[in-house]
């Protein structure tokens, strides 16, 4: 797991085994926030390691972005902990959790460890606010990826932990196109020092225009190509000539996840789409 320093008494963590999806810390001179919790156990606990004794604090508070297993399944590796997250991330993770979990314990027996862990706190609309030490946790709506994003903006410092609604290739996957694209929009205009994305490498302030700018480049390209391809009577056709680097993306990204990804945008897009019109 790569680590590194962002600002005073905020981490970040990048994991090197799973898509390179990321956690952060801020810690107070008593206890520490952690947000989010990486996909595998080895990793959160390493992370927990590195705050109880480097930093040497506990953590009480977990903020789950989303409910996806790689941002939300460690939190029963912080058992002494309050977590904290959207109400639709708690009714999600209780609905689809557990399910999922077994599914997932049978192709991983690493994950026997994990227990899903409800949030014990949340909020449905609003924002909400908490004070670490000498910095004010903003935690605010980050829709589009998935139907329960958070985001948690570290005023002082102008850092804003993004969840998924900001990765290296937008995933609407389970989320909303028009949702991701006023999250994104929202985020390029708040004056940002860095962005830490779900997935992926930290963006600098003097990259986040581009980065905005390539995000809703490609979000509009793949609409573009998914209106087309609805309208055919087999859109899989299509669909399958629309290489990701046509939306002006590389395949490079999250570790060669990307065009497998892009490929079920197009896909989610169609159908959702399809399902529009059909009402
Ligand atoms: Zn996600």
């Amino acid at each position: 797991m790569h680590r590194e320093r962002v600002s005073e008494n905020v981490f970040w963590f990048q994991s090197e085994v799973y898509a390179q999806v990321t956690a952060g810390v801020v810690a107070g001179p008593q206890w520490a926030v952690v947000i989010d919790t990486l996909a595998l156990p080895d990793e959160t606990l390493g992370m927990r390691e590195f705050i109880e004794h480097e930093l040497g604090v506990p953590v009480r508070y977990v903020i789950n972005t989303h409910y996806h297993a790689d941002h939300a399944w460690g939190n029963c590796f912080f058992p002494s902990a309050t977590i904290i997250a959207h109400a639709r991330c708690r009714d999600l993770l209780a609905e689809r959790g557990a399910p999922s979990l077994d599914n997932a314990r049978r192709q991983n027996p690493v994950l026997r460890q994990v227990k899903i862990v409800l949030p014990h706190i949340t909020f449905d609309s609003g924002e909400m606010t908490m004070r670490v030490g000498k910095k004010n946790l903003n935690i605010l709506p980050a829709m589009g990826h998935s139907h329960d994003g958070i985001g948690v903006l570290v005023e002082e410092d102008r850092i804003l932990f993004a969840g998924d609604a900001f990765m290296p290739l937008p995933y609407v996957v389970d989320g909303d196109v028009d949702e991701i694209i006023a999250s994104i929009k929202r985020i390029g205009r708040m004056g940002l020092e860095n962005i830490v994305q779900g997935h992926g490498d930290i963006i600098l302030r003097g990259e986040i225009d581009a980065a905005v700018k390539e995000n809703l480049n490609y979000l509009s390209a793949i609409k573009k190509a998914a209106r087309l391809a609805a309208r055919r009577r087999v859109p899989e056709e299509l669909l399958d000539t629309i290489r990701i680097e046509d939306c002006g993306k590389s395949r490079v990204y999250l570790g060669g996840l990307a065009e497998g990804l892009h490929q079920q945008n197009l896909r989610a897009l169609v159908n959702q789409m399809r399902a529009s019109n059909d009402k």
